[in-house]
This record gives structure tokens, sequence and C-alpha cells, in this order.
């Protein structure tokens, strides 16, 4: 059996020890959504979860970071809810607090709503 690993792991097999292993993406620029990757580049799932955001009379306001149901279940049935869980809030904590640069994550967010929607959008954050 070995010794319990208390990390975790992507069902694809990948251990992720840190905040830091996870890719960040930010595609989903007019979504306001960043997905957080598997680091490993052969993943089947690839995406492990997302932060979701939004833009409030200009500014950048966090709305949610959560990891999805296949990586969430699979690390609870290799570590346990109660500790699965804790590391996993961990995890979303640091990658909110340490590793999205928000100022950049904002410009390129503005700029993005700007070219898709003009600039008359800026006008309507007087509500
Ligand atoms: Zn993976």
């Amino acid at each position: 059996m070995g010794e319990k690993k208390e990390i975790l792991q992507c069902p694809c097999g990948r251990w992720i020890e840190s905040p830091s292993d996870y890719k960040l993406m930010f595609l989903k620029k007019l979504d306001m959504e960043i997905d957080i990757l598997c680091p490993n580049d052969a993943c089947y799932l690839k995406e492990l979860g997302c932060i979701t955001f939004k833009i409030e009379n200009g500014k950048l306001v966090w709305k949610e970071a959560k990891f999805y149901p296949p990586y969430v279940t699979w690390n609870y049935s290799q570590l346990g809810k109660e500790k699965a869980e804790k590391i996993m809030r961990e995890h979303l904590k640091k990658i909110v607090t340490e590793r999205v640069e928000w100022e950049k994550v904002k410009e390129e967010t503005l700029k993005a709503i700007e070219s898709h929607y003009g600039k008359k959008e800026e006008k309507k954050k007087e509500e």
C-alpha cells in the first residue's frame, strides 16, 4: 500500500503538489472566466476548474473560484472528502490571491469589451 500522499492528483495521474503547478489560461475574456488547467499537456480533462469575475463600475470584482466535479470527486476518493476539500480550498485561495495578475486581467477584459461592444458600453456603468 505505501504511505498515503496528502497531495492532490488529477484523474490523469498527474500529482499537483502546489497551487503553482496549475496552468492558468485567460481566453474567455468576454465571459470573464479564467481556466485552471492540469499541468499535464496530454491530460484528457485539461480544465480542472475556473475563476470567474465581473467588472462593476470599471472595477474588477472577483466572483468565484472552483474546481470541476471530475477533479473534486477523484480527490475525495483518494484523500477523503475533508482533507481533499481543505487542500483544494487552499489551492484556490492561493491561485486567486497570488497567481492571477488581476491588473492585467482587468486591462485585457476592458479591451475585449471595448472592441466587442464598442465604447458605448462604458457609459452603461452609470446605472
Ligand atoms: Zn490531468
